[in-house]
């Protein structure tokens, strides 16, 4: 989708530090860490929000957890733990209409 930055990473034309990616989805280091592991997982197609989620997404939506498990793994932040959170609208400070999915991990959490 035009306009809508995490499209616009995808797609290479804002760069990004990837720590992942394949035909259906992309892991990128989140620009502003809020813990010393904060990546995040979008997929490719674009679906603004987890309220924008439809019946033919549930297979994607099991593949992203489990690559970011992988991720977790392969970060060494699996055995101490970590968090997976994606924002939906106002009141959860969602700022990118693109769904994504935080990995954070590395230290103590809030
Ligand atoms: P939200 O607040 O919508 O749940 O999360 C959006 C996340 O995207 C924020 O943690 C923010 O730091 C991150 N972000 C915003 N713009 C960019 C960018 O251009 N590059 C990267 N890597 N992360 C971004
Ligand atoms: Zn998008």
């Amino acid at each position: 989708m035009e306009d809508c930055l995490f499209c616009k990473i995808i797609k290479g034309e804002i760069p990004c530090d990837k720590v992942y990616e394949d035909d259906k989805v992309l892991s990128f280091k989140d620009i502003n860490p809020e813990a010393p592991v904060h990546v995040l997982t979008v997929p490719k197609k674009h679906i603004s929000s987890t309220n924008d989620l439809k019946a033919e997404d549930e297979e994607l939506v099991g593949y992203i957890y489990t690559v970011m498990v992988k991720i977790a793994k392969q970060l060494g932040i699996s055995e101490k733990g970590y968090r997976i959170i994606s924002n939906c609208g106002e009141d959860a400070g969602q700022t990118v209409s693109h769904i994504h999915f935080h990995l954070l991990g590395g230290g103590k959490l809030d």
